[in-house]
């Protein structure tokens, strides 16, 4: 009789330390690919780790790799978070299936709708803008206004923006169809390959470096590229950006392109708890100040501030545009660039 009360007080304790001890060690790690670089990355997700004890195990890669990858390793990959930029990428993604739909109060609430998969495949994490940088002394701001007035006849020859190849350019193109159609969004893309300085070559970068050399007098780019250049270590690259202006295209109309960079959760997450963890942390209020300022970037959630050199900038209104649109819209992008002789 006594033993058997004994056993029945010590039972619970035992079933206890059983299931802690067959509890694996996956439940305090996350596995993520990151198209974002370590250093624009890694100091949050230490913070994570420091947070709540869950050990962050980093890879690395450039975007379209990663993607490759994961669907090599199918339901045996051991990544739980997939983090890239673009939400051109986030369809190709959820289009392969590698991704699933996650539900989160903290996301859904925080994240505007536009800037998220409406099933949860994909949350953005920070902003970007496509802008036009111009050079200084051969361009007055008052001669830009929007992405269309750019085949206008005076910007023959003038313009510097890179290969149809490249995301960015397709998700600005796809914004374009979406909003005035396939037939203006063609016209659009034929008329700046006419008024192209030089077939597209380079990155961001290389445009307004092209615009700083003279090789053209403006050009299409993300808005962090001319930031890196203002904060970054390359002297060479300093004196580049301090000759040209940045200006907020469509102002008047619909915003400037905006895009996105973000995250889902894969498929066969093996840690799909921690994995929604940690973009529930991606969206705090402090990581958001630091993700978007670390990149030179805008925050997706309300109400944090930005860096001194964004405010410097300006406020400017931007596209509300749903991202999803933007992936949904990429083949037919890059067709209409194709038949527009964009290289
Ligand atoms: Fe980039």
């Amino acid at each position: 009789m006594f033993q058997n009360n004994v056993l029945r007080l010590l039972l619970p304790a035992f079933l206890a330390l059983a299931v802690f001890v067959s509890t694996p060690v996956s439940a305090d790690e996350v596995n993520v690919y990151s198209a974002r670089k370590e250093k624009l990355i890694k100091p949050l997700l230490d913070r994570f780790t420091e947070e709540t004890g869950i050990v962050v195990n980093l890879v690395t890669g450039k975007g379209d790799a990663l993607l490759t990858r994961l669907q090599s390793e199918g339901k045996n990959s051991p990544a739980d978070l997939l983090i890239t930029t673009d939400a051109g990428r986030l369809y190709r993604a959820q289009q392969a299936g590698v991704l699933q739909p996650i539900s989160s109060q903290t996301l859904e609430t925080v994240v505007p709708e536009s800037l998220r998969e409406p099933t949860g495949l994909w949350f953005g994490l920070s902003k970007r803008a496509r802008v036009i940088v111009y050079a200084k002394d051969r361009v007055k701001a008052e001669e830009l206004s929007s992405y269309a007035a750019l085949v206008d006849e005076k910007w023959k020859g003038r313009i510097c923006i890179r290969s149809s190849s490249n995301i960015y350019n397709q998700s600005l193109v796809a914004s374009m169809i979406v909003n005035q159609g396939l037939e203006a969004t063609e016209a659009w893309s034929k008329g700046i390959v006419k008024n192209m300085a030089r077939p597209p070559q380079g990155g961001d970068r290389d445009q307004i470096k092209a615009v700083a050399a003279g090789q053209c007098d403006i050009a299409v780019v993300n808005s962090y590229y001319l930031g890196a250049m203002i904060t970054g270590k390359d002297e060479k690259q300093q004196e580049a950006a301090a000759q040209v202006g940045l200006f907020w295209p469509d102002q008047e109309g619909r915003g400037t392109h905006v895009n996105v960079s973000g995250a889902g959760v894969i498929q066969s997450a093996p840690n799909k708890a921690a994995a929604i963890q940690l973009l529930e942390f991606l969206v705090a209020e402090e990581s958001q100040q630091w993700y978007a300022e670390v990149n030179n970037e805008y925050p997706v959630r309300e109400g944090v501030e930005s860096s001194e050199l964004l405010k410097s900038w300006g406020e400017f209104k931007g596209d509300d545009i749903d991202m999803a649109k933007l992936g949904e819209f990429n083949a037919e992008a890059v067709k209409v660039m194709d038949r527009a002789g964009w290289k």
